[in-house]
């Protein structure tokens, strides 16, 4: 049990300010006929919400695939007609720890084994009963409100009197709804959740059953290939951000660490990473087999190190281990704890194998800077690894695959809908096996004409079917479908 479930009190929503985006650069990447049905359809749609306002709420500006997604989604759909805003909700250490279970449990993971009992729901609420009051008096009746994921489903009951329309996105699941911890999680949250007027997952297999009441719509998660995550960037460029953060040496090559900030302003590189590891960094052709995820033990960093770690003669082969900086995301109350554990673990390595282990934690003072850093990282890796145990989606999948690179990733959640095994990116089909690691990144190293026709055929389909544009059409027809 949680101590301390006492009103919080004074927990204000903040709004995060979304310059719009400019949806013609979409012509640049999808033939003309598929552009001009995208545009006229988010042109119908922004007509028929003339005059209401669209509520995006999550819980975090910063870290992970929603906060990800929220910029690029209300930015272009406010260049299409449409007023979109973003508010991230407050909370307490104990409501994210509450929320981070539930969280935990979605994915049939034990997480910290703790209660959700009435002192946790009675903690949950009150957190959302705080934010509900600033939130009630932004939203006017005809307005539509889409609530992120468990942090936000509580504000369900309470902004229903406001006579808005209410979407709950989840981005998170099992296959298995029967799990016994699936079915904790989701017992937790029924009585909010139910109260929506749609939900929305981003598998169908993902959906409980107390969300059948409704209307469901299943929309995948998509990346933004012009935002400082994704844009185009050449090999020096990123060579020279990669430097500039210290996780590559130099020399510092031709161009300066720059890249486009997503108001079109030129962004620069100036913050190092804190990275640990062991002598000097590698040098910039030294191949790299990358890992960029929050510090959460479901991405299993600790796998990656082990698996690399049994790959055999490394020929000066790296792995760098990258997440955000752990002061850096408010509502993932385990990343300290999770990145003490890999360093410890990190530390008790045989000494030539740590030397080839980095371990890095990215600024996230600027999230544009953190975001070139690991656009930089995705591009310059030779292979990109994501051995999540459990995966609502797996973003990071998807933007290193649009940056043609081999991925492997195991075989888990929404990454199955991502890669096809062999033909773009490799699956793991045990994702807690380091032997089969190993093996995968061992015949992408030994075959380069191998990864790049797998990095090759992964940019063609990240193009044909996970950019925003299309995540925004589909958007778009579940707001008109509400009314
Ligand atoms: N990410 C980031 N900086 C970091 C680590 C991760 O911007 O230091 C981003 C990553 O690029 C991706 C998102 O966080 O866009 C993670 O999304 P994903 O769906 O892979 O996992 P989630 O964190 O939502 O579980």
């Amino acid at each position: 049990m949680i101590a301390n479930a006492r009103m919080p009190g004074g927990l204000r929503p903040v709004e995060v300010r979304v310059p719009s985006r400019p949806l013609a650069r979409f012509a640049e990447v999808l033939d003309p006929a598929e552009f001009e049905r995208c545009r006229s359809s988010l042109r119908e749609a922004a007509e028929q919400l003339r005059g209401r306002v669209v509520w995006h709420v999550n819980s975090t500006a910063r870290g992970g695939g929603v906060a990800e997604m929220m910029g690029p989604l209300i930015g272009y759909a406010r260049d299409g007609g449409a007023d979109l805003r973003w508010i991230v909700v407050q909370g307490t250490p104990g409501f994210f720890t509450v929320t981070k279970r539930i969280h935990n449990l979605l994915h049939a993971d034990p997480g910290d084994d703790g209660d959700l009992g009435p002192a946790e729901r009675a903690l949950y609420e009150n957190v959302m009963w705080d934010n509900a009051v600033e939130l009630s008096a932004l939203v006017r009746p005809r307005d539509v409100v889409v609530l992120h994921d468990p942090q936000t489903a509580g504000l369900i009951p309470l902004l229903r009197r406001r006579g808005a329309r209410l979407v709950w996105r989840c981005h998170i699941g099992f296959e298995d709804l029967r799990d016994p911890r699936v079915v904790r999680g989701w017992e937790f949250l029924a009585p909010y959740v139910r109260a929506a007027d749609a939900t929305v997952f981003s598998r169908a297999a993902y959906v409980p059953d107390c969300c059948s009441g409704a209307p469901v719509h299943i929309i995948a998660p998509s990346i933004d290939p012009f935002s400082p995550k994704n844009q185009d960037m050449t090999p020096a460029a990123a060579r020279a951000i990669l430097a500039r953060a210290g996780l590559v040496e130099g020399p510092p090559g031709d161009e300066p660490p720059v890249y486009v900030r997503e108001d079109g302003a030129p962004g620069r590189v100036d913050r190092g990473a804190d990275i640990l590891h062991v002598g000097r960094a590698p040098r910039w052709d030294t191949p790299l087999v990358v890992q960029v995820s929050r510090w959460d033990r479901l991405k299993d960093h600790l796998g990656v190190m082990q698996g690399f770690a049994r790959l055999g003669p490394m020929n000066g082969t790296r792995l760098v281990l990258a997440g955000p900086s752990v002061t850096g995301v408010a509502d993932d109350p385990e990343g300290p704890e999770v990145l003490a554990e890999l360093t410890a673990a990190w530390r008790a390595l045989p000494h030539e194998i740590r030397h080839h282990v980095q371990i890095a934690s990215l600024p996230v003072v600027d999230v544009q800077e953190n975001a070139a850093m690991v656009n930089a990282l995705q591009r310059h890796a030779t292979v990109v690894v994501q051995k999540s145990l459990k995966e609502g989606f797996g973003l990071t999948v998807a933007e290193a695959m649009w940056k043609g690179r081999p991925v492997v990733a195991s075989a888990v959640g929404g990454i199955v809908d991502q890669i096809d095994d062999g033909r773009d990116g490799v699956l793991l089909r045990d994702p807690t096996d380091p032997a089969e690691l190993a093996g995968a990144l061992r015949g992408l190293l030994d075959a380069p004409a191998r990864a790049d026709a797998l990095g090759a055929a992964a940019r063609e389909r990240v193009r044909s079917r996970m950019l925003i544009i299309r995540q925004l059409t589909e958007d778009a027809r579940l707001l008109e479908s509400l009314g």
